[in-house]
């Protein structure tokens, strides 16, 4: 049998395991990607309805990565502005509208389009696609990959980036919570009547949770966005068997007339809402990335967000084992990378299952006790400057700097400028 040598293994071509590859572009390691997909998926991805609403942080670090100029212009759409309604609250509750946009809307096939092109151009990276994995392990000496062809691969690391159902993880023995949310999430392109102003919209209504993410200038007939339904399984069946203008209406109907008119759907695509977080990041020469580690609810729009924060602290370490000669298996670096990725995700991981539980409670008490976190929210600039950094990484994508502003921003109290609407 034929066993192949190389420094670090990669399961999974997805957005996260191609941004590692390429990030340690240079290093001096070779890097075997192996992924299920064939090479024309990875090539060319097809649609698959996500917008990824990417922070400030992403676009400099996908920049750096080489990964931003590769996509196209008028699939990247700024968000300048972000509102949240719930229920029939005449006000919501508002953030960013500054000069700088909050963030950036890119679907999720061009950014792994991207990063496939990115990835190619690595002399130390081999991406084998199509490949079936038939077995993995790892100890103290090597981690292993035998695939279902009979080739082995033998490196110091494997790194399981191959999604929040990641079978690598399962089978290298790591637990990990998965919360089913017991309802699943439509989204689709529509072109609407009012304009939307950059602005994306996430609405807690009764017994469904809606958003709106602005897609860019208007076209002849109207104005693009992608609209985000979230409802119960059986719903969401009686959804999709519509036909294209039934759909639209019902959309504009859900929306309270907010959009205007509804016309020109696009595919419907429809993802079950499971969260997942690892009880552990890394093990004995292995290391979870992106949602292998942790599956976001995408409501708070930061899956990838994190992924590609996980990706610059795993690099950071692999690059400085490799310029030290050290081992990039070595388990006092994944133990730091795993404490640190853990610190840096649960507070965002947290509030997220906070917030579903909350804005998707119909009962009574549930419902008082929102409206009044959004008004007092609404009426405490610290808590909207919070949610901001959250939402832009203003301060560096760091929750606890983040954190800290509430507490030492207040100052005298008094709004400034920025704080007015
Ligand atoms: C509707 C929706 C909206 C979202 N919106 C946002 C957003 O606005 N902002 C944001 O930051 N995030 C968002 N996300 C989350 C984001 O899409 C994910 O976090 C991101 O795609 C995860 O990337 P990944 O590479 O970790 O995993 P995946 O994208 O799941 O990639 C895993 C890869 O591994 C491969 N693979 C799986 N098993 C194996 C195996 N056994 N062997 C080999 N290969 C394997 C798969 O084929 C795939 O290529 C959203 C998600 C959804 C569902």
């Amino acid at each position: 049998m034929q066993t192949i040598e190389t420094d670090v293994i990669v399961i999974g071509a997805g957005p996260a395991g191609l941004c590692l590859a390429r990030a340690l572009d240079g290093s001096g390691l070779r890097v075997t990607v192996l992924e299920r997909e064939t090479e024309q998926c990875l090539r060319a991805p097809k649609f698959d309805g996500r917008e990824i609403a990417l922070t400030q942080r992403s676009v400099r670090l996908m920049r750096d990565l080489g990964m931003w100029r590769r996509l196209p212009p008028d699939e990247c759409h700024p968000l300048c502005e972000a509102r949240v309604f719930d229920g029939r609250m005449p006000e919501p509750l508002k953030v960013g509208g500054g000069d700088e946009p909050l963030g950036w809307l890119v679907p999720n096939h061009a950014i792994r389009a991207a990063a496939f092109e990115a990835v190619a151009e690595c002399g130390n990276v081999t991406v084998h696609a199509g490949v079936r994995i038939a077995a993995v392990d790892a100890d103290a000496a090597a981690a292993r990959a035998r695939l279902e062809d009979g080739r082995t691969f033998a490196a110091r690391l494997i790194v399981a980036a191959d999604g929040r159902f990641s079978e690598t993880r399962r089978a290298l023995g790591i637990a990990t919570r998965m919360h089913d949310f017991g309802r699943a999430m439509l989204v689709c392109r529509v072109t609407h009547e009012r304009p939307h102003d950059d602005t994306a919209w996430e609405w807690f209504d009764r017994g469904q949770t809606l958003a709106r993410l602005p897609l860019g200038r208007a076209t002849p007939v109207g104005h693009r966005s992608s609209i985000v339904l979230t409802l119960p399984g059986v719903q969401m069946r009686e959804l999709q068997a519509m036909d294209d203008a039934s759909f639209a209406q019902d959309i504009a109907r859900r929306f309270h007339g907010r959009l205007g008119a509804v016309s020109d759907p696009g595919e419907r695509h429809v993802y079950p809402l499971v969260g997942a977080w690892a009880t552990r990041f890394a093990g004995t020469r292995v290391a979870l990335l992106g949602d292998a580690a942790v599956g976001m609810h995408p409501v708070t729009a930061h899956g990838f967000n994190l992924g590609l924060l996980g990706v610059e602290r795993l690099a950071a370490e692999l690059r400085d084992a490799a310029a030290s000669g050290t081992d990039p298996g070595d388990a006092a670096r994944l133990a730091r990378y795993a404490r640190g990725h853990r610190l840096a995700t649960a507070p965002l991981h947290l509030a997220t299952r906070g917030i579903v539980a909350l804005f998707t409670d119909d009962r009574a008490p549930a419902r008082a006790l929102r409206a009044g976190v959004l008004r007092a929210s609404a009426g405490f600039p610290p808590f909207r400057r919070l949610l901001a950094s959250f939402l832009s990484d203003r301060r560096g994508a760091d929750p606890f700097a983040a954190a800290l502003s509430l507490v030492s921003e207040q100052g005298d109290g008094r709004p400034r400028r920025a704080d007015r609407w």
